[in-house]
């Protein structure tokens, strides 16, 4: 799977994100308890562990589905799950994703799914860069990707330099003021953490990169 983005292989994305998730949820629970309600690890945690078990399902079928509908199934599984937020973002993202990639299976398919994963997540988030959200993590994450593959990389190439991207995205947000979302309340006092969903944001392009999915 060195440069094909088969179901296979988004299984596994998606799974060693639910891990690494699982891994982090106290860190995404302090990160939260500072800016915002201290949800957000427990949240995202239930709502990836009930995504697992929706990804079970589908890998049991004949012929197992292709990428596009087990990113759509996340997506379902997480807005359906997960309060706040959160969950409708991340479901969206996800949603989105699945939704433009469909049956292909190849590294720019996947980068135009991920490119209308973060417009979903900017039409119902309304967040814009610097406004200390996931978006900071998301949006240069996506744009390395097609940076990379335009520059000829492999897939292995761009999500590398996506995960570069999410967390130099992730710790870009310490210093600034939040703009959107609870955090925002706090003004000014937010700054100095860490935002959450950001985070999340890191955690899922490291999970590329754990999972075998960039060979
Ligand atoms: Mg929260």
């Amino acid at each position: 799977m060195t440069n094909s983005v088969t179901g296979a292989a988004i299984d596994g994305w998606l799974r060693a994100f639910a891990r690494l998730v699982a891994e982090h949820e106290d860190e995404l629970t302090r990160l939260d308890a500072a800016i915002g309600d201290a949800d957000h690890g427990a949240n995202m945690n239930r709502g990836l562990t009930a995504a697992a078990v929706a990804l079970d399902e589908l890998a049991a079928g004949d012929p197992p589905p292709a990428a596009g509908p087990r990113l759509t199934k996340v997506g379902m599984t997480l807005i359906s799950t997960v309060g706040g937020a959160a969950g409708p973002l991340f479901g969206t993202f996800f949603l989105r994703m699945g939704n433009a990639l469909a049956e292909q299976e190849t590294p720019t398919a996947l980068a135009a799914a991920l490119r209308a994963g973060l417009a979903g997540v900017v039409q119902r988030g309304k967040a814009e860069a610097g406004d200390k959200t996931m978006y900071d993590a998301l949006a240069p994450a996506v744009a390395a990707v097609e940076t990379a593959l335009a520059a000829g990389g492999s897939l292995a190439d761009a999500l590398a330099a996506a995960s570069k991207a999410a967390e130099d995205g992730c710790a870009a947000t310490v210093p600034l003021v939040a703009r959107k979302g609870r955090a925002s309340y706090l003004g000014e006092r937010s700054v100095g953490h860490q935002d959450p969903g950001a985070t999340t944001v890191s955690l899922f392009f490291r999970a590329a990169l754990d999972s075998g999915v960039a060979g």
